[in-house]
């Protein structure tokens, strides 16, 4: 009777609607879904036509303390908000990232949620599910291919082979692929040169596709992306290469956001993914403000904590796409609480009220970051089976003690019904606040003092330093008049520094700017700190070693 189901099990059950059926519910009309199989569809332009002068509904941004080993569950609770939201009568709508393959085949096992909180089908959204990540590999690749076309065509634009920034990508963890040789075998193979595989989640273009408001807005972003430089340092573009017409074609379909339903048919728009550590961390601007149109309140997600994910969505993603953030909600954990006040993962079971108290430190930190945003907020307590009422109390005791709103969520276990407690809370905080969101930096400022706010209020440190590489790049960048962009901080997820040994809220320390890279089509500039790997490895135990199918094309093994 106790018997624990599986996400997979408990997703595999699910009693979904018919797509055509889920949209028309919503409002969408017939012509302006594209239905893909039975349970999934795109929504087409004309949808945003239409509803450009419907207004827009409330934003809830769901963020987290630092992850740990011990896992936060933001998409679980995301969704089962989403639920809770509909359960208590609130016509809601989810936003989440499409999961990546690299982090599903190897420690993930898959990201749509949990428990009673998912989205499905789950197996699709975690696989290949309507193609935009492989249409975003190809469009990335394609361009590689022009790119060293070009060259053994004759190099008319005098490509630097040694100043090419643009790699390729495949999205998987693959770090055999991060150093390659291009090129060789001769003057009929092209000329041979260095070169390196991404993640496709780390591809410019997915910043791009995931910021993008319109299919006119794509193309001029591709358009601007430099793929490398001159001998004497120009950097050369997409538009120089003529190729944004071509990439554009590649992305006409993976531009349109995903529709798919919960458990518990609330919708969700699942679209674009980029990762929070070396990207900005969000869904698409088309996604969340087509949720805007479709829902009275989105809830969506960023990745990672609210030192990385929720960072780049206040200070990139809302200026994009003109969005307007109404409530953050900080997710947090006994068991990851634990482990930032010191725990080992195998200890964490054990009941230890003052390692959590210790570890509050963390969320306390995030907690202060997004005040200085001027948002309200609520704190989410995601209830684990061994969570004790000790550890839980001490937790809610602590929060109303500091005077920070705070709600379980059991969604994990029991669904929407599980999180009503926590959306009624949301819905009185944006009712009853008079917030006034501001972004942390104006574009207008140096690139430096945008480092340093960033580093300053949001990670804690004392300020940031610069390497002579990085410091040259500044120089570079003012002289090509590049600087008027918002900073997109490439950083560990695990520490609020840029050491990721360094858990719960350390102090006295400085961010270190190792590297910074333009990404001009994406519309902002990467800083990047610490070694952070744009091509992640697997395992030694991949998560893909657990998957199977059956003779029947049933998936197994996903969790
Ligand atoms: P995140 O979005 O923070 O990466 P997810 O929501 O994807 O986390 O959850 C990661 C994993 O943890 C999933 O397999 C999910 O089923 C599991 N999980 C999340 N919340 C709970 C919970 N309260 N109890 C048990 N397992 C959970």
């Amino acid at each position: 009777v106790n018997e624990v189901k599986s996400d997979i099990e408990i997703a595999q059950e699910a009693d979904m609607i018919k797509i055509q059926e889920f949209a028309s519910r919503l409002g969408i009309k017939e012509d302006e879904l594209e239905p893909y199989g039975h349970y999934k569809g795109k929504i087409s332009y004309s949808f945003m036509d239409r509803m450009k002068d419907q207004p827009n509904g409330h934003t809830v941004l769901v963020t987290a303390i630092n992850p740990t080993p011990a896992g936060e569950g933001k998409s679980t609770v995301t969704v089962g908000l989403g639920q809770a939201m509909n359960k208590i009568g609130k016509n809601t709508v989810i936003a989440l990232r499409e999961p990546s393959l690299g982090p599903t085949m190897g420690v993930k096992g898959g990201a749509a949620g949990g428990g009673r909180s998912q989205v499905v089908p789950m197996e699709d959204i975690n696989l290949h599910f309507t193609g935009d990540i492989h249409a975003i590999t190809t469009a990335h690749n394609a361009l590689s291919a022009l790119i060293d076309n070009h060259i053994h065509r004759g190099n008319e634009l005098s490509i630097d082979v040694r100043r090419i920034s643009w790699k390729r990508v495949v999205d998987l963890n693959d770090r055999a692929l991060r150093n390659v040789t291009v090129g060789m075998g001769g003057p009929l193979h092209g000329m041979p040169r260095e070169d390196g595989f991404d993640i496709t989640v780390a591809s410019e273009i997915m910043a791009v596709l995931c910021l993008a408001s319109s299919l006119s807005d794509l193309k001029k972003r591709l358009a601007a992306i430099v793929i490398g430089y001159t001998a004497d340092q120009a950097p050369i573009t997409v538009h120089d290469l003529e190729a944004e017409g071509a990439l554009t074609v590649l992305l006409k379909e993976a531009i349109k956001p995903n529709l798919v339903q919960t458990l518990e048919n609330t919708p969700a728009l699942i679209h674009g993914g980029p990762f929070a550590n070396i990207a900005h961390g969000c869904n698409s601007v088309t996604a969340t403000n087509m949720a805007r149109k479709l829902g009275d309140y989105v809830i969506t997600e960023a990745g990672f904590g609210a030192d990385l994910g929720a960072e780049k969505f206040l200070n990139i993603k809302t200026r994009a796409g003109g969005i307007d953030p109404s409530l953050v909600v900080i997710v947090a954990t006994v068991r990851a609480l634990k482990m930032h006040g010191g725990v080992a993962k195998d200890h964490l079971k054990a009941e230890n009220v003052e390692a959590l108290k210790k570890g509050l430190a963390n969320l306390k930190k995030h907690v202060e970051t997004i005040e200085a945003y001027n948002l309200p907020h609520v704190v989410a307590i995601n209830k684990f089976v061994h969570d004790t009422d000790e550890e839980i109390q001490t937790l809610k005791q602590w929060c109303e003690d500091q005077g920070i709103n705070v709600e379980l969520a059991d969604v994990w276990a029991q669904g929407g019904e599980g999180g009503k407690d926590l959306a009624s809370k949301v819905v009185s905080e944006i009712e009853n606040s008079k917030h006034s969101f501001k972004p942390l930096y104006t574009l207008q400022e140096p690139v430096k003092e945008k480092i340093n706010k960033i580093a300053r209020t949001v990670y804690g440190a004392n300020g940031a330093t610069f390497s002579a590489e990085a410091e040259k790049q500044l120089d570079f960048f003012a002289e090509n008049g590049w600087t008027d962009l918002p900073v997109c901080m490439a950083k560990t997820q695990y520490s609020l520094s840029d050491d990721p040994g360094k858990i719960g809220r350390p102090e006295g320390f400085t961010i270190h700017i190792r590297e910074l890279r333009p990404s001009l089509g994406a519309g902002f500039l990467v800083a990047l700190t610490g070694n952070i790997m744009t091509m992640p490895g697997l395992p030694k135990r991949p998560a893909a070693m657990n998957m199977d199918v059956d003779d029947n094309g049933k998936t197994v093994g996903l969790f």
